[in-house]
């Protein structure tokens, strides 16, 4: 059937369902019901006072009438029980409703009641004719109400309606199944019909609970096939360039670098050597705190890749961690006589050339830089491989353009946002994964303390005689996007404040609206310890790397989000010395707000926090779409749906595995679903 076979659909109801993205049939099947009332709180007309929620009354109809004048027009009935009578109001679709009620039959009434004058009244009640009064007992209880909108009310599109409409595509359309039947026995789940009609009509709540979990899992399901389609289509579009560990990296590992590697360390760039020899692309994911020790990791990745005569990429999301990587290459690399080059936005159109030039032809080995490096301009010789710092915004779409293209090179994206394992596992599942999970030995916990504004002046001293010390201190303050003038004030002034405070010692200030070329300055100067207090915003943030900061002062603390704090204390604690945090709430401290720093006290476990984050914003802020690159789910959530995500990831890529081309005849509805689904989301994956 079509859309404007549903009965009672005008050219105006039509266009509002339209707007509201239902085109098809099937799209209201899938128009879920916001939540379900329950008719079966049937109350006595005379006992209705004081009862705020709504209630069920059954009553005689004894008289209708339409009274009050332009848009006052109303339609009022009063029906009759044995205790008292009620006024039911309708203030629209009067014409409509005053067909509903004949005088001298029994009607059902469910909304909220009010007393209003004389009558207890109800506005806009839903209405079920009864034969007679008895049948109330046997009404459907549980009533689906439906997300409405201003269009939906406007054409008169009432919950009722919609209602009918669902069923009467229930009853004329075939429902097919297109999840394999060893699935829905596995999970228990309804089949496709028997949910749309549990969750449209459930006779228990449990019940359409179990309908709705099924079309949870159906989301996910097709969501992790496409991750799996994406992986197996890369495999064989592309094969992946054999690369072998040679001279470059046995000499940086032997001779190069000061420290033993960690255990984390170890097995990762094992995980990658396996990776770089096994002939396929590599699309590997390293996940570690903060101070964890990924960049070595990505060096001994690059230098596998160089030994085997190919370029590499080193991709950062700011200029200060760009440079600072470049620095990093530049002390461990230039004694192995390896060529590098730095790429940003900032550069004169000459150097810029000469960059280019040196990469097209392959004199430079490696390139460093932000997301300037995979502008069009920049052409590599032999790139093997991509390695993407800090990529947490870093999407399916992204990671897989990279791969499809030129050479198809490797890929190494790394992350310090610690999303529990069995998460990431799931969300990334196009991904493999491997976690540096210990700090390297020797690094003494931070210590964090949270200090109001009437002990600063205590905090001031305490920043004085570290400075003597020879220790160096990072303040931030919050540089949030909305108030972004404001926030610059708060730092500027705060800024001018400590350098009256502190007229002997060296400060600089630091922020986002600097050129880039004075944020370099300046954070050159802080890392060669020529600035001894750095007072900067969250620019901050990601990844700098000065082991002599050993204390950070952060402002108005509780405007930080839990994890956020998490990687700006990272920033200290990298040294051998003991480093300390102090958390400077402003004023007002909500509840939230005291928990938060009250956790980042107790523990220092990237992990925990993550966890702890994770109850607190709920999902959408955690992992909001945009910045974790996710799909919108319409029904799932990743985060309380995430043992179902699990099971849809297996379920999905054991399909993939077993029939990759769902050819079989079990697969043939499958396939038919999945096809189109997959075409749609094209773009989102990368494919398109
Ligand atoms: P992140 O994982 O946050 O990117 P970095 O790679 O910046 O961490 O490393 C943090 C600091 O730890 C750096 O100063 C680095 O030199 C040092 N480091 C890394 N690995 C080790 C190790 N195995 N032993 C001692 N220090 C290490
Ligand atoms: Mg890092």
């Amino acid at each position: 059937m079509k859309l404007i076979d549903l009965h009672n659909l005008s050219q105006k109801r039509l266009k509002a369902l339209q707007a509201s993205g239902i085109h098809h049939p099937q799209d209201l099947l899938y128009f879920f019901p916001r939540r379900y009332i329950d008719k079966s709180n049937i109350q006595p007309i005379r006992y209705l006072a004081g009862i705020t929620d709504p209630v069920t009354v059954v009553g005689k109809v004894v008289a209708k009438d339409i009274t009050g004048y332009g848009n006052k027009k109303r339609l009022e009935v009063i029906i009759q029980d044995k205790t008292a009578s009620l006024k039911a109001v309708y203030f629209k679709g009067w014409k409509y409703f005053i067909n509903q009620f004949q005088k001298g039959s029994w009607v059902a009434l469910y909304g909220t009641a009010k007393k209003y004058g004389r009558y207890m009244s109800m506005a806009h009640p839903e209405i079920d004719q009864l034969g007679k009064p008895e049948e109330a007992g046997k009404l459907d209880s549980l009533i689906p109400i439906y997300p409405s909108n201003k269009n939906f009310s406007k054409a008169y599109i009432s919950n009722k309606l919609i209602e009918e409409w669902v069923s009467q595509i229930l009853s004329a359309e075939k429902i097919e199944e297109f999840l394999p039947e060893q699935i829905l026995k596995k999970h228990k789940f309804p089949d496709r019909e028997t949910a749309f009609r549990l969750i449209h009509n459930p006779p228990d709540r449990k019940k359409a609970n179990a309908a709705l979990e099924r079309f949870k899992f159906e989301e996910f399901f097709l969501f992790e096939l496409s991750m799996a389609k994406v992986k197996q289509e890369r495999f064989e579009r592309s094969a992946g360039i054999m690369m072998e560990p040679g001279n470059f990296t046995k000499s940086f590992f032997n001779d190069v670098l000061p420290f033993k590697l960690t255990h984390g360390q170890k097995t990762s760039l094992s995980d990658i050597k396996t990776d770089l020899k096994s002939g396929y692309q590599m699309n590997r994911l390293i996940q570690g705190d903060v101070g964890a020790g990924k960049t070595v990791v990505a060096i001994g990745a690059m230098l596998m890749a160089l030994d085997s005569g190919h370029q590499a990429a080193l991709m950062a999301p700011t200029e200060i961690l760009a440079e600072q990587h470049y620095q990093t290459i530049k002390e461990y690399l230039e004694p192995l006589g390896i060529r590098y080059r730095l790429i940003t936005g900032g550069q004169s159109a000459k150097l810029r050339q000469d960059i280019l030039t040196d990469i097209e032809g392959g004199n430079c080995q490696i390139a460093v830089g932000t997301h300037a490096i995979f502008q069009e301009t920049v052409k590599f010789n032999k790139l093997g491989l991509v390695v993407i710092d800090e990529q947490h915004r870093f999407g399916v779409k992204q990671r897989n353009e990279i791969l499809l293209k030129g050479d198809h090179p490797h890929l190494l994206v790394m992350s310090a946002t610690p999303i529990p394992r069995s998460l990431a596992m799931t969300i990334y599942s196009d991904l493999d994964i491997s976690v540096v999970k210990d700090l390297p030995a020797g690094r003494v916990p931070v210590k964090t303390a949270v200090r109001s504004d009437k002990e600063r002046e205590n905090v001031y001293k305490f920043i004085e005689e570290s400075v003597k010390n020879g220790d160096q201190v990072y303040v931030i303050f919050p540089l949030i996007e909305e108030s972004e003038v404001m926030d610059l004030k708060d730092a500027t002034m705060g800024f001018e404040k400590l350098k009256r405070r502190f007229p002997e010692i060296s400060i600089e200030l630091l922020h986002g609206w600097m050129k880039s070329e004075e944020k370099e300055a300046v954070m050159k100067r802080f890392v060669e310890d020529k600035t001894k207090i750095l007072v900067s915003t969250t620019v901050i943030e990601v990844g700098v790397d000065v082991p002599n900061a050993s204390i950070m002062i952060i402002e108005h603390a509780e405007r930080f989000g839990l994890s956020q704090l998490h990687q700006l204390r990272g920033r200290i604690g990298r040294g051998n010395k003991q480093s300390y945090c102090i958390l400077m709430p402003g004023q007002k401290l909500s509840r939230t707000g005291r928990y938060r720093l009250k956790k980042l006290v107790e523990t220092s476990d990237g992990f925990e926090i993550a966890e702890a984050d994770l109850k607190l914003r709920g999902p959408g802020d955690f992992l909001g779409t945009k910045q974790s690159g996710l799909p919108d789910f319409n029904y799932a959530d990743i985060i309380e749906d995430r043992m179902l995500l699990e099971q849809a990831k297996n379920d999905a890529w054991q399909i993939i595995k077993t029939d990759p081309e769902l050819s079989s005849a079990e697969h043939e509805n499958l396939k038919n679903t999945f096809e189109p689904y997959f075409k749609e989301k094209a773009e989102f994956f990368g494919v398109g």
